[in-house]
């Protein structure tokens, strides 16, 4: 028998897994899909270069694990911030305007915060000063950084996350880091758990390949798959467990890579820049985002959701930079490629957003279900969700508790 079971092998699991081995424990990690890394996935084939079609910036990168992780695996880490507002379409934004939007967002958020204090987890539309000059940039900011658009934008969610606005990439990519963290774990791909039995003396994981037992199972799933009981859970988990998996559910980013003709990207090296700031169905736009010679347009909440399922994302792209760059970089595209998280079946959106109303669930998710089932990943952490540094150190956190319940169930006594 095992001593633990972990389910899915994004940068949650394969976190735990480490850990769990480190700890002399025995775990095994079962994947869903073909591969490992989950939402952090570098795609070098469709390009020809590493594209990152999940997570690509190491967030809070002054203290997120993953920093000295990658560079202690020989990746590259490009420590320069993005500026993401350099431009909005092709006209710089000029200091007096900067200054203007980095006052409203300070307005914005002093009004979010102040709804929470008094009591208030609601959508962040509702407490937004009425008057901010720069509206629909930042509803379009939070759409991209959120995944969701500020109707659907949970107060107390927002202001418990911890940005230290330390925003770094990974030249070959950051996909490519988490996955390097497989590397001598047992991990089975191709193989989705559809059962999880906690009633008796053990844990009985089912799969589709047979059933496995163990002492303890951390659960890694996107909560939007958990909500729709994928895997079931028997007997039935307590119902704040329920609650959590419907209150915390998750947005939706979209990306777009575009490669064009060689000598046909705009600028010299990475600049990122906003396709329009009239309209929040708009894009940011990055050229040469960590280097490599494409451009990516990136679309986030119910717009990317909605080009996602009308299968409009790479027009709108091609449509985007045509706008911002004009027609004759249009002609000059060669290929476009574009993500789907939000019907991806092993995701089901992007990254994870609380509804509003229900912010305090990620502390539920934080508790054991008797010291057998350990929640970990990017929806447990408060201070650092929708990120892969949190959820390392969710499943980091779930596997030491279990080296500590098991080494106490063995001690001497
Ligand atoms: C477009 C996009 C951009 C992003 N940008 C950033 C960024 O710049 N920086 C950042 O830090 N984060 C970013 N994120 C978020 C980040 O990628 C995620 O928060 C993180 O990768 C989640 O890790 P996880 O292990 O919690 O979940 P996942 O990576 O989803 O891992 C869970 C695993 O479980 C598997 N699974 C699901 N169901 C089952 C089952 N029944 N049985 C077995 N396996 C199962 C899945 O296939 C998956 O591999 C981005 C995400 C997206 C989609």
């Amino acid at each position: 028998m095992l001593d633990a079971c972990v389910v899915g092998a994004g940068a949650a699991g394969l976190a735990a897994a480490c850990e769990l081995a480190r700890t002399g424990l025995s775990a095994r990690v079962l994947e869903a899909r073909g591969r490992v890394g989950g939402r952090a996935w570098t795609d070098v084939e469709t390009l020809g270069v590493p594209i990152d079609r999940g997570c690509a910036w190491l967030h809070c990168a002054d203290r997120n694990p993953w920093t000295p992780y990658a560079r202690e695996q020989g990746f590259t880490v490009i420590e320069r911030l993005p500026d993401w507002q350099r431009y909005v379409g092709r006209a710089p934004l000029s200091p007096e305007r900067r200054a203007r939007r980095d006052a409203d967002w300070q307005r914005a958020e002093r009004a979010i915060e102040a709804a929470v204090r008094a009591g208030r987890d609601v959508p962040a539309s509702e407490v937004l000063p009425p008057d901010l000059e720069f509206r629909t940039l930042i509803d379009a900011t939070m759409s991209w950084a959120m995944g969701v658009d500020t109707v659907d934008l949970s107060t107390a969610d927002y202001v418990i996350y911890a940005d230290t606005e330390i925003n770094w990439a990974v030249r070959e990519g950051l996909g490519a880091v988490v996955a390097t963290a497989a590397r001598g774990l047992d991990v089975v791909l191709e193989c989705p758990v559809v059962g999880i039995d906690w009633g008796g003396s053990h844990v009985r994981v089912t799969t589709g390949r047979g059933t496995l037992e163990c002492r303890a199972v951390i659960v890694t799933v996107p909560t939007t798959l958990l909500a729709r009981a994928t895997p079931r859970f028997s007997p039935a988990l307590p119902s704040a467990y329920e609650e959590a998996f419907n209150g915390l559910t998750l947005g939706v980013a979209n990306k777009v890579f575009v490669e064009v003709e060689p000598g046909a990207l705009p600028f010299d090296g990475s600049v990122n820049l906003v396709a329009s700031d009239t309209t929040v169905r708009t894009a940011s736009v990055s050229v040469r985002p960590a280097g490599q010679d494409v451009m990516l347009v990136f679309f986030g909440g119910a717009y990317a959701r909605e080009l996602e399922t009308t299968g409009a994302l790479d027009v709108t792209a091609r449509d985007v930079l045509i706008g911002v760059f004009g027609s004759d970089l249009g002609r000059k595209i060669r290929r476009t490629t574009a993500t789907a998280w939000a019907t991806d079946p092993w995701a089901l959106g992007s990254y994870s957003a609380a509804r509003p109303g229900f912010a305090r669930c990620r502390n539920v998710l934080g508790e054991s279900v008797a010291d057998r089932i350990f929640f970990a990943g990017e929806a447990v952490p408060p201070k650092a969700y929708g990120a892969i540094h949190g959820a390392a150190e969710s499943g980091v956190t779930a596997a030491r508790r279990i080296a500590t319940l098991l080494a106490r169930d063995v001690a001497p006594r």
